[in-house]
């Protein structure tokens, strides 16, 4: 037998999961190995690219472009796309083992992290992430309502997902026709009597987490101010030291933004962004619903490493508010067979190797990238150094003999569509892609997306 990962007998990964950092890890395959690589893509859904589909904001239409690389990586050949697959439940680990040398996790981060306070469960109360989720149209998502008829909602959390969900609710239904937001979200929104969006931040602002181009866009938006009070924008003793050493540019340019907005008398726009910092939610009240939130001041201490964090003044306050987000950060979620560290949301890992418990011992053949590997952070870009790294690993495994048996004979697909399961292809989301833009086309759109498995499904079996 020829050596395995040459196009004799090539190497088999299987890569579940379709967002960013699963293509970039087929991608760093194919440049590696070229022919000598087959990559099976599984994915729950039966259309691909994760977040940028269903966590990129619809307003930001130029960074789903990036869907075009993934495009000409699927198009390699040894390539296949194995959607409306779920692992675990339609493919258990063991059965997918048969089939694969090697199998690479890019599941990322699918649920949300909780406050712990009290009245975080009332109705009106819902993490940013859901709400995200049900605005893109994700099928898991789309059945989930809120109640728009509150004219004050508070955003918790100043991470650039907080930033994006304070953007679409103060975005007219006017700019928001013109996106791929779902339509039902568009319906929503049109009827929305949002008026006002506190957006709140536990530290100061040159601890805040989102980037300076998202900041930016917030003042620059048609039908909404930006509100930032000069009390607010300014930096306490230990930020202004921690900023003058720290080098960090981007928090620079927040707290210089932030310095600019507060000098800026409001437009009387139709709606407002108001930016608050040194602020935490301390319990959110209401009888049956979310009526009003407490929100405790914070001031800065120094912690180990210099770290600044949050410490309650003991000061609070009552703001009336219908809607709470809570935006402080995606978590992964474990996978049925595959070890997880619970306390991080993440596989356990060394380098990208999967390891039988934290800090534990390397499984044989498995492997993570992307928000499952390292946690929730970073932009897309992130992914491919990321994922690079893993593949780097797996390559190593390679070369070190490390995989055991060349996989079963026959397909995984075909042993799947045997069990009953209605396997979507590459070519099958192409078709799916080309109705929701064909759709598109004539409102002036981008896409008008399928929000519905069984809609996707009956379509692509007309
Ligand atoms: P994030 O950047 O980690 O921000 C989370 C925010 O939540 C931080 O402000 C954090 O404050 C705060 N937080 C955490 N626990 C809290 C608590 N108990 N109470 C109050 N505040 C709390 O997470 P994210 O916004 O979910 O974004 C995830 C990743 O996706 C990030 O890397 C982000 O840049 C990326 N993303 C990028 C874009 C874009 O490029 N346009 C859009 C969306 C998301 P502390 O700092 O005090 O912990």
């Amino acid at each position: 037998m020829s050596l395995l990962g040459t196009p004799e007998n090539p190497l088999v990964v299987a890569v579940v999961g379709s967002g960013p950092s699963g293509f970039y890890a087929a991608e760093h395959l194919f440049k590696q190995l070229g022919s000598g690589v087959r990559v099976m893509m599984i994915e729950r859904l039966p259309t691909p690219f994760g977040l940028v589909r269903g966590g990129v904001a619809p307003d930001h239409q130029k960074i789903k472009s990036v869907t075009k690389v993934y495009d000409r990586i699927a198009q390699r050949e040894g390539f296949s796309f194995l959607g409306n697959v779920e692992f675990g439940t339609a493919l258990p680990l063991d059965m997918l083992r048969q089939f694969a040398h090697a199998v690479i996790f890019a599941t990322g981060a699918q649920t949300d992290r909780s406050l712990g306070i009290d009245g975080e469960d009332l109705p009106g109360s819902h993490a940013a992430t859901e709400f995200v989720a049900w605005y893109n149209g994700h099928p898991d998502y789309r059945h989930l309502t809120f109640d728009l008829s509150a004219e004050r909602a508070i955003v918790v959390g100043v991470g650039n997902v907080a930033i994006d969900v304070a953007r679409i609710l103060g975005r007219t239904c006017d700019e928001l026709s013109k996106t791929d937001i779902a339509d039902y979200a568009l319906d929503a929104l049109d009827h929305s009597r949002v008026k006002e969006i506190v957006v709140i931040g536990r530290r100061g602002p040159a601890q805040a987490a989102f980037s300076p181009p998202e900041l930016k866009e917030l003042s620059e938006m048609p039908d909404t101010d930006l509100i930032v009070a000069p009390e607010d924008a300014a930096l306490d003793p230990l930020s202004e030291a921690w900023l003058k050493t720290s080098g960090d540019r981007d928090a620079a340019k927040n707290v210089a933004l932030l310095h600019e907005y507060s000098q800026h008398a409001p437009q009387g726009k139709s709606r407002r962004i108001v930016m608050r910092f040194l602020t935490s939610p301390v319990a959110i009240h209401g009888s049956g619903k979310v009526e009003a939130v407490t929100l405790g001041r914070n001031m800065l201490v120094e912690r180990d490493h210099g770290y600044l964090s949050a410490e309650p003044t003991g000061e609070t306050e009552v703001m009336s508010a219908g809607l709470v987000f809570r935006s402080v950060g995606y978590r992964g979620v474990a996978l049925p067979g595959v070890p997880f560290d619970a306390k991080r949301g993440v596989i356990p890992n060394s380098d990208g190797r999967v390891l039988n418990a934290p800090g534990g011992q390397p499984v044989p053949g498995l492997y993570a990238v992307g928000w499952i590997k390292r946690g929730p952070s970073g932009i897309i870009g992130t992914n491919k150094p990321d994922s690079v790294a893993t593949v780097d690993s797996l390559l190593a495994d390679l070369q070190a003999g490390t995989f055991g048996d060349t996989p079963a004979s026959g397909g995984l697909e075909a042993a799947l569509r045997a069990n009953g399961v209605r396997v979507v292809s590459y070519s099958d989301w192409q078709r799916l892609d080309a109705l929701e833009t064909h759709a598109g086309e004539r409102l002036g759109r981008p896409r008008v997306k399928l929000t519905d498995i069984d809609q996707m499904l009956a379509a692509l079996d007309e």
